[in-house]
């Protein structure tokens, strides 16, 4: 039998491995002149590749209740048994990375295998035409029995993920959720916004969207001359970007100090002291200088001697510091893509498609996207061990 991969990213990596045998003919089609390109950029160049605490509750699609299926339980730690035949770990507080420390282990681990195993590799291989006749023809050039797709979402196209084989994949009959980014920074248009550049601090950020609370993260903040962004921004970006994408209300809300009743705390430890000093043990004083000129109080100020609308801004503005929200990264600063394949095209058991017989999607080319610590690239690895377990 003759399998074609296209696309040499983590997906499509793992599953050759996985599904090369002494009967069968592997072969990955990769459009970049080197394979894994994406997986060199992953975790800042470390490449969280999996967490400890994998479950279903990790990840998004506008399918949510079908997401169990896909990412069952007994698919969890097959998968991770199988990382481990192949990878050293160095694990930090739950998050996987590679021993070295360095992203090109996992990727030079797996094209190691992939070439051990006789998996061929074709470079510099865009496909642009797919057709299914008793064999699939790819590119009218290159035939073969049965395919898989692990062409990616659109995020980071440097990396060759540009979105293009969805185009393909709806003309072959799939319906697609329309991709966005996700796990990207916010942008808002705010004066005190380039006073506060380059400051990173411990906060709790949540969505509000048309006023409700949605989603709420603790984590390091980064602020920057264009907004917010940092790993706990990333993981409420998901539906801000599908909001602001319907033209709804997006702002978000920081919690400078995650204390309970702030103000019965200062009075408690600080009452003789100055907004100045009290402020002065928390923020670096560019953030301070921004946090005064908001609450309007007099830094020299004893807190004893603030009144109740005083206090009560300065609660507001550590605690429930609100910033409209006026757009995202795009594609480019995204980490990965929300939509992609609709799950309901796909069957969860085999990762085939219901619409094309012997075709097979996996990865993030599927309406399926994690948030950070090591989730995307577990879902990359747990599609493909269950496609390597059913295609042949
Ligand atoms: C900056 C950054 C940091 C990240 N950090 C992490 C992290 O630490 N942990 C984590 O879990 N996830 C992380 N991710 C997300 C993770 O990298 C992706 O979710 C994962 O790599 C998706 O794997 P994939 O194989 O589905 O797709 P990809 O890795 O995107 O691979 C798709 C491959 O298909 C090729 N291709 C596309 N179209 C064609 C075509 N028409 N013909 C031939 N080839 C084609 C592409 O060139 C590419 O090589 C990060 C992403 C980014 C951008």
């Amino acid at each position: 039998m003759k399998i074609v991969i296209i696309g040499g990213g983590a997906a499509g990596l793992f599953a050759a491995l996985n599904i090369k045998n002494k009967d069968n003919e592997v072969i990955i089609l990769e459009k970049n002149d080197e394979v894994g390109k994406k997986i060199l950029v992953t975790g800042n160049g470390r490449c969280n590749l999996w967490n400890e605490d994998m479950n279903t509750s990790k990840y998004y699609s506008s399918n949510k209740e079908l997401l169990d299926s896909f990412i069952d339980k007994e698919i969890i730690p097959k998968t991770f048994e199988r990382l481990d035949n192949y990878f050293e770990f160095k694990i930090k507080n739950g998050y996987y990375y590679p021993y070295s420390n360095k992203a090109t282990t996992v990727r030079d681990v797996l094209v190691y295998e992939c070439n051990r195993k006789g998996v061929q590799i074709i470079t510099n291989y865009d496909v642009i035409s797919i057709k299914k006749e008793d064999k699939f023809i790819i590119n009218n050039d290159i035939s073969c029995d049965k395919l898989i797709i692990s062409t990616g979402g659109k995020s980071f196209e440097v990396t060759g993920s540009d979105g293009k084989m969805l185009d393909i994949l709806k003309d072959l009959g799939h319906d697609i959720i329309k991709p966005l980014p996700s796990l990207v920074p916010l942008y808002a248009d705010e004066t005190y916004l380039n006073k506060w550049n380059g400051i990173r601090c411990d906060a709790t950020v949540t969505s509000i969207i048309d006023g409700v609370n949605v989603r709420s993260e603790q984590g390091e903040l980064q602020l920057t001359d264009y907004g917010v962004s940092g790993i706990c921004v990333f993981n409420i970006s998901r539906e801000i970007a599908e909001a602001l994408n319907e033209g709804r209300n997006v702002s978000v809300e920081i919690n400078f100090i995650n204390k309970e009743d702030i103000i019965s705390y200062f009075k408690e430890h600080y009452e003789n002291q100055t907004v100045h000093e009290i402020l002065l043990k928390y923020f670096d004083k560019k953030l301070m200088k921004v946090l005064l000129d908001k609450m309007e109080i007099n830094e020299r100020a004893y807190f004893k001697s603030l009144t109740s609308k005083e206090l009560s801004r300065l609660e507001k503005y550590l605690t429930q510091f609100n910033i409209n929200i006026t757009g995202h990264g795009d594609f480019n600063k995204a980490q990965v893509t929300q939509g992609g394949v609709s799950l309901e095209d796909v069957n969860p058991d085999t990762f085939e498609s219901k619409k094309v017989k012997d075709l097979y999607l996996i990865g993030e080319v599927l309406d399926i996207d994690g948030i950070c610590g090591g989730y995307n690239l577990g879902f990359a690895w747990m599609s493909a061990t269950k496609v390597s377990d059913n295609i042949c």
